[in-house]
């Protein structure tokens, strides 16, 4: 088996850490920023002078191309993200990119044969946290958002389009430059896990065999708004009360589902949210995710047969959101798995509770993702960790995989 160097990998991390440093420990490096573009010039100029051939295309993706011995197959790419979210950390996307240019550097570096040329991408604004949504140019690359469409939305919070800032980013490339069917076979995506299943259970490595499914909707309940002191309570019909109901309910009905499945409440609104008045009209959210459809199914039932009066306030809701569970190559994932093991690495098949760009590309190329552990489970966030030895070991695994997919396809 080979190994990356750890010193090296460890070093990629903390260089590119200096792009958004807030002096806390995290960063903020919104898409297309400054912080933003001086990581990819630092990630041009060290794949260059591994001899990789640095090109984007049109939405300011780039793709760096170590050639492989035989220029007439299909190449190989490993990729991520570079951008982050705001105060966010130093290992969410960027050690996707930073592992696969590591795995790179190692078969340059001790000259390891392999026959596909090896590309290591990264993906333009893949958190959303500037320009929404997220996964926005793997989403223009498949085909799920238009171009010119997204290059009219304004940042958040400010005055630029994102395609202003694409166009004064200098990485607008050639569209043919796109990731394809017909130049690339296989796509690889290590990622910090984000949750805490990895360190709770004392595993080294997340073989991820999809992303899973979700559902999101608003639930809505109006009642009348009336005076907090005049309205005796018997003649209330308070939304946030039937709300604060049908949250519990939904708790428990959820509850008792499948315990793999999770739900969230994140956001309330509550009109008109004045201290002296009865609300009258409460929205609130409902997320839930299962690798299980038919779990899944079962949710939007329970939100369907909530009763459509609470307390007297009128019911209803609206699907907001909602993807169906993708699931990743079996071929490539027991490339994964074979590596992690035969590295000696504690692993096991887990599921990404979180969107990635490989559930897009998955539409499009053979994909895989892996996790390492993150500390206490926490990501989007400045303490997000993951320690030297783990991605070390994450760069080790795709190193491996990646010249098994060489030797097999
Ligand atoms: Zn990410």
């Amino acid at each position: 088996m080979y190994q990356t160097d750890k010193e090296r990998m460890t070093e990629k991390i903390t260089a590119f850490s200096k792009y958004g440093d807030l002096g806390n420990g995290g960063i903020t490096r919104l898409s297309l920023s400054e912080a933003d573009l001086a990581a990819r010039a630092d990630f041009k100029q060290r794949a260059e002078a591994l001899g990789m051939a640095v090109v984007s295309d049109d939405i300011g993706n780039i793709y760096a191309t170590l050639p492989g011995e035989d220029a007439g197959l299909k190449r190989i790419v490993v990729g991520s993200h570079a951008d982050s979210v705001r105060s966010g950390g130093n290992y969410d996307g960027i050690y996707g990119v930073l592992s696969g240019l590591e795995a790179a550097e190692t078969i340059v570096t001790e000259k390891i044969p392999h026959r596909h040329p090896l590309t290591v991408m990264i993906w333009t604004n893949e958190e959303g946290a500037r320009f929404e949504p997220a996964m926005m140019s793997s989403g223009i690359v498949l085909g799920k958002f238009e171009k010119e469409k997204m290059r009219a939305v304004v940042e958040t919070g400010g005055a630029v389009t994102f395609g202003e800032a694409l166009d004064a980013s200098g990485w607008v490339g050639d569209a043919k430059n796109r990731l394809n069917q017909d130049d690339y076979c296989a796509y690889f995506e290590p990622h910090i896990e984000q949750g805490p299943v990895l360190e709770e259970e004392d595993l080294q490595i997340g073989v991820v065999g999809g992303v899973v499914g979700m559902v999101n909707y608003d639930i809505i309940l109006e009642g009348v708004s009336s005076h907090a002191g005049t309205t005796p309570q018997s003649y209330r019909k308070d939304a946030l009360r039937a709300a604060a109901k049908t949250i519990l309910e939904l708790w428990d009905k959820l509850g008792a589902l499948d315990s793999k499945l999770v739900f969230t409440t994140g956001e309330i609104l509550c009109k008109p949210n004045i201290h002296t008045i009865v609300p009258g009209y409460v929205k609130f959210t409902l997320d839930a995710r299962h690798q299980d459809m038919g779990v899944l199914a079962q949710v939007v039932e329970a939100i369907e047969n909530l009763p459509k009066d609470v307390y007297g306030c009128r019911l209803s809701y609206e699907e907001h959101w909602g993807r169906k569970t993708i699931g990743f190559d079996e071929t490539l994932l027991g490339y994964v798995e074979g590596a992690a093991k035969a590295l000696g690495y504690t692993c096991k098949r887990m599921y990404s509770g979180s969107g990635h760009d490989a559930q897009y590309v998955s539409e499009m190329l053979p994909s895989v993702m892996l996790f390492i552990p993150s500390k206490d489970g926490l990501s989007h966030t400045v303490v997000e960790y993951s320690s030297p030895d783990q991605i070390w070991e994450g760069a080790n695994v795709l190193l491996n995989a990646v010249l098994e997919a060489d030797k097999a396809l």
